[in-house]
């Protein structure tokens, strides 16, 4: 079940870390987060070094569908809603010089990478009011973008669509590759705490002026208490062939419809999201295979994926400074889907954050923020599962979660031991899969 990117894009090997060793900065993890960061610092010639617990690129980053968009959901109404104008405009900004900066950076490297410059729609089946809002407040934000009634393009009618100019889709491991070349980056080399400024491993230990946790979930609970704050949800991929071509990057604002855009002949179709550990009893990748049916009848599936996203209390990603006792401890996490924009959006401000130089979008971001009134549905939904998830883990003593103990879901689907709480996966004889959780199961 690898994804289309994974099928056709290796990485060198690289060595283990081997023995003690002192940087200026330490990147841990090589997703696109941690390889943008590091590329970003080794500009501005800080030494950098990158630990990487598996191979290069191999979590999240190698299974997403790789749309390069400001346009996430119907953010933009709600932004504006919920944190004021100003603060909405510090999200659109982050957001659109990120499509930008990977337009000059691939351009600039000539990194050949299957770039397309793309319109991206999102559209609505059930509420054209919403999707008028989100065209409004797009175009308040100075985002280049349009209210649409159809879209021909699509096999089905849509209420409304709002479309954004000048995105852009890639294969994102031909463009890591590239970029992650010139990278001191150590595969097989797991990070299982920080103190202070060393950085310990399985393999040895780094001191560093500098620290970026870019593991996906955070690994460090405390400070930070990201675990409390986030939790992640799974979604699916069918990658089609003989279905129809399209020019545009599509997806539906209702969080149960579909994803699409295309890559070379293929057709990659997305959607069944839903929370980790809470896999429903029909198969997801049915769900997207009976869509396939009825709008692509003569398509065939040619590959399938599925992985998973960090999703915070407020719906927006937390990067900058891992805590305020920790001042040169830097996170990028909770990147609802959408970290092709916020890891460069990431990379930006943290390298800022290292040089000692301000960032104007550095609130929106800031990993300490809290606004009651965009938090209070999810913290209440994540306080509720952890509780769940805590208690059941008293009563199942042979599958319960190396993180923090919570009961373990088998997944039949994935044939994978899900946490509830936060997102951990193990394989099933008990390996680590997906972050928090670093140490594997033990039975008995
Ligand atoms: C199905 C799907 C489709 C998506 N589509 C899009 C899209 O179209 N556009 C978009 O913008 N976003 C999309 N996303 C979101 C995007 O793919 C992710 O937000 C992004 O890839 C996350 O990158 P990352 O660097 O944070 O994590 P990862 O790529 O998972 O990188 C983290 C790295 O840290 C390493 N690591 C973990 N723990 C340790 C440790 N203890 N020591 C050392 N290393 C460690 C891991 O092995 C991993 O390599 C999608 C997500 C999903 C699930």
């Amino acid at each position: 079940m690898k994804s289309v990117w994974n099928e056709t894009c290796s990485f060198p090997r690289r060595e283990p870390l081997h023995g003690d060793f002192v940087t200026e900065a330490v990147v841990i993890g090589s997703g696109i987060a941690g390889i943008l960061t590091a590329s970003m610092l080794q500009k501005q010639g800080i030494r950098v070094m990158v630990l990487e617990r598996g191979r290069t690129a191999a979590g999240v980053t190698g299974n997403t569908t790789a749309k390069i968009t400001s346009q996430h959901g119907l953010i933009y109404s709600r932004l504006i809603r919920e944190f004021g104008p100003e603060l909405a405009a510090q999200y659109a900004w982050a957001n659109q010089r990120a499509v930008k900066s990977y337009r000059e950076l691939i351009s600039g490297q000539k990194i050949d990478c299957d770039y397309e410059e793309k319109s991206a729609y999102v559209y609505t089946l059930r509420d054209e009011k919403a999707v008028e809002d989100e065209a409004n407040a797009a175009q308040k934000l100075g985002i280049e973008s349009e209210y649409v009634e159809s879209l021909p393009e699509l096999p089905f009618k849509v209420r409304a669509a709002v479309r954004f100019e000048h995105q852009a889709q890639f294969h994102p491991l031909e463009f890591l590759k590239a970029l992650s070349s010139g990278l001191n980056i150590y595969e097989d080399t797991t990070v299982f705490d920080v103190r202070d400024d060393v950085v310990l491993t399985d393999k040895g230990r780094v001191t560093a002026d500098h620290i970026i946790v870019a593991t996906h979930f955070p690994i460090i609970d405390i400070p930070g208490w990201y675990f409390a704050r986030m939790h992640q949800e799974r979604s699916y991929v069918l990658a089609l062939e003989n279905a129809a071509q399209i020019n545009g990057m599509y997806l539906d604002e209702d969080e149960q419809g579909c994803s699409l855009r295309s890559w070379r002949n293929l057709l990659l179709l997305g959607g069944a999201g839903h929370r980790t550990g809470k896999h429903p009893q029909t198969s997801c990748y049915d769900q997207l295979r009976r869509a396939a049916a009825a709008f692509y009848p003569q398509s065939r599936e040619v590959c399938r994926w599925s992985s998973q996203d960090c999703v915070t209390w407020d719906g927006i990603p937390y990067i900058g400074r891992y805590s305020s006792s920790a001042r040169r401890l830097y996170v990028a996490t909770g990147f609802q889907k959408w970290g092709m924009t916020t890891a460069m959006a990431a990379a930006e401000l943290i390298t800022d954050l290292v040089m000692g130089r301000e960032n104007n979008c550095s609130e929106i971001f800031s990993p300490r923020r809290f606004r009651a009134s965009a938090s209070m549905k999810k913290m209440m939904a994540d306080a509720g599962c952890s509780a769940a998830g805590l208690a059941a883990g008293l009563f199942a003593p042979s599958h319960r979660c190396s993180h923090l103990g919570c009961g373990l879901q088998w997944n039949e689907e994935e044939e994978t031991w899900d946490c509830p709480c936060h997102g951990s996966r193990f394989t099933a004889d008990g390996k680590p899969i997906d972050t928090p959780a670093i140490k594997g199961l033990r039975h008995g």
